[in-house]
């Protein structure tokens, strides 16, 4: 499962908003209640996630925090896997549009080669 999904799924959906409710929806280092994100603090694996790994964060603390600790490896992973589906996405997209444009102009992959040389 790809980390963007992840977050879409009822079970951080839930999690957060127990956390959440759990911290009063404020900064735990601040008291801010404005921006408020739920930050990893450890990070194992996607659905292997419990509310002590979890931290209530304002949007500055969070910044200032990933500023100074780089987000762990697993993440890091996650991410990059997410990056490169979106390349592929894209790449899709564009091979099928490439594709739809020479059979409207009645290219040919033959004279594209040729063209290429
Ligand atoms: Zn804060
Ligand atoms: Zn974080």
């Amino acid at each position: 499962m790809k980390y963007a999904e992840y977050l879409k799924s009822s079970h951080w959906r839930e999690l957060r908003q127990a956390k959440l409710a759990g911290a009063g929806r404020a900064c735990n280092r601040c008291g801010s209640t404005d921006r408020i994100v739920v930050h990893h603090v450890r990070y194992r694996n996607l659905f292997d996630v419990e509310l002590a790994d979890l931290e209530v964060l304002c949007q500055e603390c969070h910044d200032r925090h990933h500023r100074d600790n780089p987000r762990p490896k697993q993440y890091q992973e996650h991410a990059k896997a997410d990056a490169n589906d979106e390349r592929d996405k894209l790449r899709q997209r564009m091979s099928a549009a490439t594709a739809s444009y020479n059979e409207i102009h009645g290219i040919t992959k033959k004279r594209k080669r040729r063209r290429r040389r």
